[in-house]
């Protein structure tokens, strides 16, 4: 059988810890047998960021910007006791964060569903992707603590100097004031990705907010979701028959919960933080959760939810072996290989994306599972492997579909 070719070379990041070991044992037992890979490869583990003062992370990132879509593996965050372990030159700042920054994008994250794992909500049929707005509102708020009476005024000063004032509160004693702000360039590219993002996969969008009670911060995001649709969405999702769903946050809540799923939920900055969380752990659990940054200009990347494993990588450094889960990570790659399928018009490699995550839920529906799983899962007879085991059992699948 001749290998699949590729077209455009994927941006690949490569990361640390166990899911660098993950990364690795996926190319070389389900990847690069069948497909001629073609890859643009930065080396974002802690070592070479620190080596190369950060820069790999930004021309991984102007990668993506060239050539469209990129895959990426979960990286260390350094904190204090990185600076330690790595002998950091500095505590460098997070990669997720600085692509985000250059690629401006929404971040999606989707369960991948197994039948064999319920939901702590029975309702719930098909996968609920969060789309979480990453800009502003309490994340770069302002803060004051009232130590005794006085009046708090709201104050805006044009830059011709005119004044507008509004009284927020009289206090008599003590209490505690905050600030926020948000930009109409960064809610319409929010608005856009989710928009572009729904059209893409087939699924309807809802939105939420406080509306009634914030008549002008919050109806100022549903205003502009409601204004982009009209004139840019509304005929492509007749189109494609999905709708676009506006109603209250509290509202929303209950109707998810009643929901069977199968949408995409677009959260303000603090909504998408809390149900991200909460969405992923009623679907079972973080290692199957996947994450793609989707750019307003329709750029890509890939990457799992879950960190670097740690514990783990601390275990297999020792010689033993671990029983890490591999799905979120080896779903990023598929993601990543059908867009680029899907972009360059290579039906194969679609295909190919396809029956390789087919493959993975069937050997976990077949009852061979990772260690985190087998808690889970809902069948009688389980049989529990470590990572390189569950590779190849998914490897047999593979190569009876193809
Ligand atoms: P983590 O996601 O690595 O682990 C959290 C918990 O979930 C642990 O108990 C772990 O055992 C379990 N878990 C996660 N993924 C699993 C998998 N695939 N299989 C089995 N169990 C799994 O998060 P953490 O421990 O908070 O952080 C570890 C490192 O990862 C940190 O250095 C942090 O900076 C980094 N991190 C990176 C990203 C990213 O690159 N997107 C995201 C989060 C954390």
């Amino acid at each position: 059988m001749s290998k699949i070719k590729m077209r455009v070379p994927l941006v690949e990041m490569d990361g640390d810890e166990m899911t660098r070991i993950i990364w690795r044992m996926i190319k070389v037992t389900l990847l690069e047998p069948y497909i001629e890979l073609k890859t643009d490869y930065y080396d974002l583990g802690l070592e070479k960021r620190d080596h190369t003062d950060d820069q790999i992370t930004i021309d991984a990132a102007m990668a993506t910007k060239k050539h469209g879509v990129a895959v990426k593996c979960a990286t260390i965050t350094p904190n204090a006791q990185r600076v330690e372990e790595y002998n950091l030159k500095q505590m460098w700042k997070s990669p997720n964060g600085t692509i985000r920054a250059i690629l401006d994008g929404t971040v999606f994250r989707a369960p991948i569903i197994i039948d064999s794992i319920k939901p702590f909500v029975r309702t719930w049929k098909k996968p609920i992707t969060i789309a979480r707005h990453a800009y502003g509102d309490v994340y770069k708020d302002v803060e004051y603590r009232v130590e005794g009476p006085g009046k708090a005024e709201l104050v805006f000063k044009t830059e011709a100097g005119a004044e507008h004032r509004e009284t927020i509160f009289d206090f008599k004693g003590k209490g505690v004031i905050l600030g926020m702000h948000n930009i109409d360039s960064s809610i319409e590219s929010f608005a856009r990705s989710c928009f572009n993002y729904a059209l893409d996969t087939n699924q309807d969008l809802w939105f939420a907010t406080k509306d009634t009670i914030s008549k002008k911060y919050d109806h100022t995001f549903k205003d502009i979701f409601n204004d982009i649709y009209e004139q840019e969405y509304q005929e492509k999702f007749a189109e494609k028959n999905i709708e676009y769903f506006y109603t209250l946050i509290d509202d929303a809540v209950a109707r998810v919960v009643r929901s069977e799923g199968g949408m995409i939920w677009a959260c303000k900055n603090y909504d998408g933080d809390v149900m991200s969380d909460l969405v992923a752990t009623a679907f079972g659990s973080l290692a199957m959760m996947t994450s793609v940054l989707m750019s307003p200009e329709g750029f890509y990347e890939f990457e799992a939810a879950h960190g670097t494993v740690t514990r783990h990588y601390y275990r297999h450094l020792k010689g033993e072996e671990t029983s890490t889960n591999p799905m979120a990570t080896l779903f990023a790659w598929t993601g990543a290989l059908k867009k680029r399928g899907e972009l360059d018009g290579l039906a194969d490699l679609v295909g190919f994306g396809d029956k390789l995550e087919a493959a993975s839920v069937k050997t976990i529906e077949d009852g061979i599972m990772t260690k985190d799983l087998a808690m889970l899962s809902s069948l009688p007879e389980k049989k529990v492997v470590n990572t390189e085991d569950f590779l190849l059992e998914i490897k047999k699948r593979l190569d009876k579909m193809l």
